[in-house]
């Protein structure tokens, strides 16, 4: 969804950044080999995604959250926070794989979180917002990088799931719980290849309970004959889908 917004998303086959794969970056190994090259990359993607602006598609599902009469929950795997920054409802928004701008304690002991800090730089060598900088970025010592506020020992990391970690656990507790509990009727599926576990498997469970699928991509899903296919930029496509719903309803 924010592809549209000119985030990259850095997964999957030709996720660069310099000359790493970012998936060699997305990981607890890297950070423990090279914290300052991971947080040179993690100071980049925030940079541009403060730098960002959330598209009509980031608006339509805020304005969605806020229409009384619809039990509804977004599930997100953007870490950018385009979406609070569009309006959605804090209490139906889910983000499954953490948050750029969360900030935690990495000293086993400690357990220090800072949520929606946007200071950019976090420090004065983290100043990593323009592209042309990127090829002669220097290393880092441990000494130039964010540090625990409350142990004053741990280095913090970006509050993000990184490849090999689990999802946290309240969140997949929720999602799976408001599926079933509800009912869900209705998924909608946003600029994804529901690759992504657990994603993919949320829209077996709404099928098996007999409720519908509409998928918003770029290409047409084949393995989903039966969904309702928006083919396009969802920037356009799911606000003119969701327009409707808006039109004499409740909205706040
Ligand atoms: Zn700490």
């Amino acid at each position: 969804m924010s592809a549209s917004s000119g985030l990259s998303t850095f997964r999957g086959a030709g996720g660069y950044w310099r000359a790493y794969n970012s998936i060699d970056l997305a990981t607890p190994d890297a950070f423990y080999s090279d914290p300052g090259l991971v947080w040179q990359f993690y100071s980049y993607r925030r940079h541009k995604a403060l730098t960002a602006e959330p598209n009509n598609a980031h608006k339509a599902l805020a304005r969605l959250s806020h229409v009384k009469n619809i039990k509804f929950l977004t599930i997100s795997q953007n870490v950018d926070g385009l979406s609070q920054r569009a309006g959605h409802n804090p209490d139906t928004l889910l983000e499954i794989h953490g948050s750029l701008f969360e900030l935690r304690c990495t000293d086993f002991c400690c357990s220090y979180v800072e949520r929606n800090n946007m200071t950019d730089p976090l420090t004065p060598s983290l100043d990593v917002t323009s592209f042309d900088k990127l090829e002669s970025l220097p290393s880092l010592t441990s000494d130039q990088l964010p540090h625990c506020p409350r142990c004053h020992k741990g280095l913090l990391r970006p509050g993000v799931i990184w490849f090999g970690e689990s999802l946290p656990l309240q969140a997949v507790d929720k999602a799976d719980e408001f599926i079933v509990r509800n009912g869900v009727d209705l998924i909608l599926v946003i600029g994804t290849s529901r690759s992504v576990w657990p994603a993919a498997s949320y829209v077996d469970v709404v099928k098996n309970q007999g409720g519908k699928v509409a998928i918003f991509n770029t290409e047409r899903d084949e393995a989903e004959a039966d969904a309702w296919q928006f083919v396009g930029d969802c920037s356009e496509t799911l606000p003119a889908a969701l327009e409707p719903l808006f039109s004499g309803s409740q909205a706040a």
